[in-house]
């Protein structure tokens, strides 16, 4: 996502930073000010740790979610979190830098008292995966992640190499995979649409679903690889989980009034696109007239050019309709 038009990796992310940083402050600036601090204190459970770059709050007994707040600044960028049980320890997500997946590392061992034992990425952009070379690895937790994700991380990721996956445990894309952590299981349930190949995790008792980019809150989703009918009914599958907290990719975290309310922005996008793609417009003039309805509340926007790329992606998809 820097936000920029690629997703990045850690040594891109470092030689990037500055002009990222500059990006980020811009838009930053384009939010009322007011809008922004009001996100970055939206907490829902109590805070265990704050960073300049995002706070741990505690969901449950042994769940923690992190949100990143990457308008201030881009350690972690993405949000992710830790699961515990009596045998092991789940960090969900690799970050967008090593200090990132590093600081996660340290958090699960001082809130468990023991080492992650298991890594899992949601889908391959470098926001996601940019930390992981260095938490992961011989004697390091077990990387757990679907082929199709490995395949895109090395195909289109900088300064990648085979050795990230070495022990790397390739996971099913078309069932649901149980890890167990002693008494509480985590089950990663292989899903398409923000990228080929996302997964969701999910955990009962109480129900929390981390999401990944399928799901954002209060920031504009990044279109940048979506399938956006599949993001769609994806999104619409997760809600009927029917979850008390649901971590999005980006954002605070949600409930289900939030996911209610993200799907009405994706339906208004959805039929804007249609609309402008019937009256013959590109997806450039489509975009630059777009407006998230009022109704939906503030949605930040990492990047300018992302509503201009939502309703490409679902041009595209509509001419391909077309087509057969
Ligand atoms: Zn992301």
């Amino acid at each position: 996502m820097c936000p920029a038009d690629r997703p990045w990796n850690r040594r891109d992310f470092l030689r990037h930073s500055s002009s990222c940083a500059l990006h980020l402050g811009l838009m930053a600036s384009a939010s009322p000010l007011l809008a922004r601090t009001r996100w970055g204190r939206q907490e829902r459970f109590p805070v265990v740790a704050r960073e300049p770059w995002g706070r741990l709050e505690r969901v449950a007994d042994g769940v923690w979610a992190l949100v990143s707040t990457p308008l201030e600044d881009n350690t972690t960028l993405c949000n992710g979190g830790i699961v515990a049980g009596r045998a092991g320890v789940l960090v969900v997500e690799g970050f967008g830098s090593a200090k990132g997946a590093e600081w996660m590392a340290a958090q699960a061992r001082t809130l468990t008292g023991r080492a992650p034992t298991h890594v899992v990425v949601t889908h391959y952009h470098g926001d996601h995966t940019g930390g992981l070379s260095d938490v992961t690895g011989r004697g390091g937790p077990e990387l757990l992640v679907t082929a199709r994700t490995r395949e895109l991380v090395l195909e289109r990721n900088r300064n990648t190499s085979e050795a990230m996956f070495e022990d790397a445990r390739l996971i099913d894309r078309r069932r649901p995979t149980e890890v167990d952590l002693g008494g509480r299981s985590v089950i990663v349930v292989p899903r398409r649409g923000h990228t080929d190949s996302d997964v969701s995790l999910e955990v009962t008792d109480p129900s929390v679903v981390f999401c990944g980019d399928l799901v954002w809150n209060r920031m504009f989703p990044n279109y940048v690889d979506a399938a956006p009918s599949r993001l769609s009914m994806a999104v619409r599958l997760i809600r009927e989980r029917g979850a008390s907290t649901y971590v999005p990719g980006h954002g605070p975290l949600a409930d289900s009034t939030d996911l209610a309310r993200y799907i009405d922005l994706l339906d208004d996008v959805e039929g804007a696109a249609k609309r402008a793609f019937d009256a013959g417009l590109s997806a450039e003039e489509a975009g630059s007239r777009y407006r998230v309805p009022t109704s939906l509340g503030e949605w930040t926007l990492f990047n300018p050019r992302y509503f201009e790329r939502a309703i490409g992606a679902w041009m595209t998809e509509l001419d391909r309709g077309l087509d057969r």
